[in-house]
């Protein structure tokens, strides 16, 4: 399918890993150029040069925190007349109800929530003025169901989802579509903390959290950053401009609802 948006930018947030990564790799095999990001310029470059090689498109990159203002700052003004914005950030750390304090929420809330309304915010105007713009924000699954040791995620990921409920109404005259995707479990770094995280605390081993995790996926398999990426740029696509505000499960059947 021609997804019709080559020669489009895109800047694809916390992207030189995982499933940011996967959004990256997919818009470039459909021509966008991008603006990529993430904290190490190490990781960064090597993505940079991977997706150039593999695909021929234009990639700059901007070593940034998008958690912290001064370098959202510098990554918005780098980005200034993208067409594209993938919102992404690490996810926080597990727990249980009890440990967590003020703090932890701010950082929470600051990554996975004020962030991405900060980029929206900058960025949404432009795109408004040209008529047509595409945000995904990549939030988790446990919008739909939480995830009672991801008590931070569940809080920050459930804000995030009611500002873009609104915002993507009131965006959608001008051309510009906002929805957001929900992983379920995926086979990157983020995947194997979680697991590391239940063979810790069950005091079992690596494999045997991740069997324990298979068996509740009726794909029986973790999804692939390249499956993620491929929805991501369809959303991102001329093809997708009817869909708005919609929270999109990529799962593999772990959550057990017909809607
Ligand atoms: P990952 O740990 O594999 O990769 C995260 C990427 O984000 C890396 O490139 C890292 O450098 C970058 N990054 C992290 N914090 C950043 C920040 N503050 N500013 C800029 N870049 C930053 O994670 P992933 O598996 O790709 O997950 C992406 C998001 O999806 C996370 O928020 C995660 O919690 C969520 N999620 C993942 C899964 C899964 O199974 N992988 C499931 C549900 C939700």
């Amino acid at each position: 399918m021609e997804l019709g948006i080559k020669g489009k930018t895109a800047l694809v947030c916390a992207s030189s890993r995982g499933l940011g990564r996967g959004c990256a790799m997919a818009l470039a095999e459909a021509g966008v150029d991008l603006i990529l990001n993430a904290r190490g310029a190490e990781a960064l470059e090597e993505t940079a040069d991977a997706i150039r090689s593999a695909t021929g498109v234009k990639v700059t990159v901007v070593a940034a925190d998008v958690a912290d203002p001064e370098d959202r700052a510098r990554l918005i003004a780098a980005a200034q007349g993208v067409d594209i914005l993938v919102n992404n950030a690490g996810g926080p750390p597990p727990g249980i109800w009890s440990d967590w304090n003020r703090d932890d929420f701010i950082k929470a809330l600051d990554a996975n929530m004020l962030a991405p309304i900060a980029l929206m915010t900058a960025l949404l105007p432009g795109m408004i003025d040209r008529g047509w713009g595409r945000v995904v924000n990549i939030t988790s699954g446990s919008v739909k169901s939480p995830i009672a040791q991801l008590g931070l995620s569940n809080s920050a990921r459930a804000g995030l989802t009611g500002y873009v409920a609104g915002t993507s109404r009131q965006v959608a005259p001008h051309g510009v579509t906002i929805n957001n995707m929900l992983p379920g479990i995926h086979a990157t770094d983020r995947a194997d903390a979680l697991d590391g995280g239940v063979s810790r605390a069950q005091n079992i081993s690596l494999e045997d959290a991740k069997t324990q995790r298979l068996a509740t996926i009726p794909a029986r398999r973790y999804g692939t950053p390249e499956e993620f990426g491929a929805m991501c740029a369809f959303l991102c696509s001329d093809k997708a401009g009817f869909i708005v505000g919609q929270n999109i499960l990529l799962d593999g059947g772990a959550i057990n609802a017909t809607l």
